[in-house]
């Protein structure tokens, strides 16, 4: 097909894209990203660094790398993270060098950011594309009720993910994409939709 292609033209898909899936606690990013990469061998996970103890059905090195407070300040002083944010009382940031090097070798990366973090990763100047999706539950009725229904936390701590599910919620003008999670199913279709596209964008390069 590329012999097909006039000079100065490709498809951004060639190169490694980044894929931001952010959203309100609750929403099911975990979810929704655990079923992309089940069905797309080029996709590639880049786990966080966070203070933040697991959970327990969570795998350190899989859906975190799970740090100490020094060894996050480490990490800051050595310039590693492209971004990081508090939340909770807790550290969370995006290691630089394994994100650049899965990008490097072409493959797509997603990750999983508070807003905050997602608008920061896109400004960061990568160098590569930054597509920004936002997770949005199908009300706010719903989304109270999936925080509740994750029972990690105490009251104190869900009422304050709440309030910044609501601060989340007026971000969504700085997003590229926005994606209603009623079934997961569906919301990962949807998701795969705007990664085909962006993959089939035509870039100018010349
Ligand atoms: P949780 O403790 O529920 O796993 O994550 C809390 C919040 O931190 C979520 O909204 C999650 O998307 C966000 N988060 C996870 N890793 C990072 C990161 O590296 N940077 C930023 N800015 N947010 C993150």
């Amino acid at each position: 097909m590329k012999d097909l292609l006039p000079p100065g033209v490709r498809q951004q898909g060639e190169r490694g894209i980044a894929f931001v899936i952010a959203g309100p606690s609750g929403v099911g990013k975990s979810s929704v990203i655990a079923a992309l990469l089940a069905r797309d061998p080029r996709l590639a996970f880049c786990p966080s660094v966070t203070t933040r103890p697991p959970r327990p059905q969570e795998v350190p090195g899989r859906d975190y790398h799970f740090v100490s407070e020094a060894e996050f300040d480490r990490l800051l002083a050595q310039g590693a993270l492209l971004e990081w944010a508090e939340y909770q009382g807790h550290r969370y940031g995006t290691p630089k060098a394994e994100v650049l090097s899965r990008l490097a070798q072409g493959r797509d990366v997603v990750l999983n950011k508070e807003v905050r973090g997602a608008w920061a990763i896109k400004n960061a100047g990568l160098g590569y594309p930054v597509v920004l999706i936002f997770l949005v539950p199908p009300s706010w009725e719903e989304l109270v009720r999936r925080v509740r229904g994750r029972g990690t936390e105490d009251e104190e701590a869900l009422q304050e993910r709440l309030r910044i599910a609501q601060a989340e919620l007026a971000r969504i003008p700085d997003f590229d994409y926005l994606v209603v999670n009623d079934e997961l199913s569906a919301a990962v279709t949807r998701v795969e939709a705007i990664i085909q596209a962006e993959r089939m964008r035509i870039v100018r390069c010349g």
